[in-house]
């Protein structure tokens, strides 16, 4: 199938004709589509459809902006199914997975169609008399959005929705890797009844579409989900160009298993939290901290599951561990596994592709442990972004806090402990956006703020309540009913 852009209200090809394909990467042979590759050219011609759409739908009011986004969810629960499968299709997870996906998405857009009764600004009292003072929220422009592969629907659902319902019209360009996902999402927001001006898809590839978006002086909010070096580049462009921009970048998540904990429930968490999503979960759990006194039983335990796995196509029903996204994330897994050994840790299991019948169509790795992993070392520190854990051996928790703490990024941490002092002292001092006690490092929901400190992000959250404060201006209002000049500051010491 030919799959095109969406820009000025008409589904069309890049300017210059060129596109590139959208691979299954549990088949390589399955081709799902051939996408319009975009330069700069589609770039400015989607700012000056979205201006046209931005000076209709900043004029929509709020609540209606929710009508719309509220249909969307409808119409997402509808065709939950057959997005999943298609998501699976092209990005590999299992279907359990992508259903969540699709979920996160439906649950993105009801929120955001019941904030459009919110958007709340302030009322507070004036200093001078008669005179009221207020605040309150106001749409900023052109939303550009810049999206990675790992969750197709979730991510772009938690940037357009808030952005749409706050008043922006909004471009995105999605991850080379699932461009198919999003084309659907825009199908579902045309039918919803959007304006067609209001949303523009630009397909194409980072390093020319992505940068045009990032660079054009028209589209004054980027919000970027990715790598921390992509978000870098991304980073200094914005900042030259006072951009309001939201990072959300690479994650070194850990997992903390103390003396006291409950190993069953820990050994469920681990196995979830650092297989699940074949380790491609920004929240992944990539490194198990694992106190003394239970790190033989544990990792032994862990090593038993893990080499049970079941590897393969995620749209196969007894699939647990799907294939990596693509070629690059293998040879960088293999890399990581060469790393290990080099510093001395010890690989329990996997540490090589899957080539079994069938697994060798696809980008498939073998789920993998080092045990005897150094604090400091590459393997601990370096963001791997597959199914490769890497357990640390502990002898205290103030070892485990400080080794947790002890890494560039800071997106989400768990602890298995039945000590509840502990427990508090761990949200207390986890230097993280997320710490969940007694579940796995992953598990974010829709209603609540995500996102990381450190180099994983820049201070801002996706989802919850705060996202709608990034996409939507802050305006203060005085309405002076007085008759007189009143001078704030000068004369309130006046009757
Ligand atoms: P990536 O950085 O390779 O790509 C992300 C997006 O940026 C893609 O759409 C890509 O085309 C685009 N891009 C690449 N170069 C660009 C440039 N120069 N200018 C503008 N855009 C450019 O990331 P990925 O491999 O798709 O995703 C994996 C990474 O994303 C991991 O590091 C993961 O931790 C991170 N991630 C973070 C979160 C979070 O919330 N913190 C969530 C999901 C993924």
């Amino acid at each position: 199938m030919t799959f095109q852009n969406f820009i000025g209200g008409r589904w069309v090809d890049a300017c210059a004709g060129a596109t590139f394909e959208n691979i299954n990467p549990a088949d390589t042979s399955d081709v799902i589509g051939t996408f319009p590759r975009s330069t700069p050219d589609d770039v400015n011609r989607a700012v000056a459809s979205a201006k046209k759409g931005f000076d209709i739908w900043k004029r929509t009011p709020a609540p209606g902006r929710g009508d719309v986004l509220r249909r969307v969810g409808d119409l997402m629960s509808a065709r939950k199914d057959d997005i999943a499968s298609l998501m699976t299709r092209e990005m590999g997870k299992p279907l359990s997975e992508t259903k969540g996906d699709v979920q996160e998405g439906i649950d993105t857009a009801y929120y955001a169609a019941s904030e459009g009764r919110r958007l709340f600004g302030h009322t507070v009292p004036s200093e001078l008399r008669n005179k009221w003072a207020m605040s309150f929220r106001r749409p900023i422009g052109i939303a550009g959005l810049v999206t990675p592969f790992n969750f197709p629907m979730a991510i772009p659902t938690w940037k357009m929705f808030p952005a749409l319902l706050c008043g922006n019209a909004v471009i995105i360009k999605p991850a080379e890797d699932v461009p198919h996902t999003v084309t659907v999402l825009v199908e579902l927001l045309l039918d919803a009844g959007l304006p067609p001006e209001v949303i523009q898809l630009v397909h194409g590839h980072g390093e020319d579409a992505g940068a045009a978006l990032v660079q054009h002086p028209d589209v004054p909010i980027i919000s970027f989900t990715g790598s921390t070096e992509t978000g870098r580049i991304v980073g200094e462009i914005c900042g030259r160009m006072h951009k309001r921009l939201s990072l959300e970048m690479g994650g070194k998540n850990a997992m903390i298993v103390l003396n006291d904990a409950d190993l069953d429930l820990a050994l469920e968490g681990v196995l979830w939290g650092a297989f699940g999503t074949t380790g491609q979960r920004c929240t992944a759990t990539s490194r198990l901290i694992v106190q003394d006194g239970v790190h033989d039983s544990f990792v032994s335990m862990l090593e038993k599951r893990v080499r049970a796995l079941r590897l393969g196509d995620g749209r196969q029903a007894d699939t647990d561990v799907g294939p990596l996204i693509n070629r690059g994330a293998v040879e960088k897994v293999e890399r990581y596994v060469e790393v290990g050994r080099a510093e001395g840790a010890e690989l329990r299991c996997g540490g090589k592709r899957a080539t079994s019948a069938g697994l060798d169509r696809g980008h498939y790795f073998e789920p993998t442990i080092f045990t005897g992993v150094k604090a400091g070392s590459r393997l601990e520190q370096e963001e791997i972004f597959g199914p490769l854990l890497s357990v640390i051996r502990v002898r205290t928790p103030d070892e485990a806090f400080t080794v947790n703490n002890d890494v560039k990024y800071g997106l989400s941490s768990s602890l298995y402990t039945s000590d509840v002092s502990l427990a508090f002292r761990g949200l207390n001092e986890l230097d993280n956006g997320i710490t969940y006690i007694n579940a796995p490092t992953i598990g974010a929901e829709a209603h609540l703020p995500f996102g990381g400190v450190k180099q994983t992000g820049n201070g801002h959250r996706e989802g919850g309540w705060e996202v709608y404060e990034f996409y939507s201006e802050t305006k203060v209002g005085y309405v002076d009913f007085s008759g007189k000049l009143q001078r704030a500051q000068i004369d309130t010491g006046n009757a």
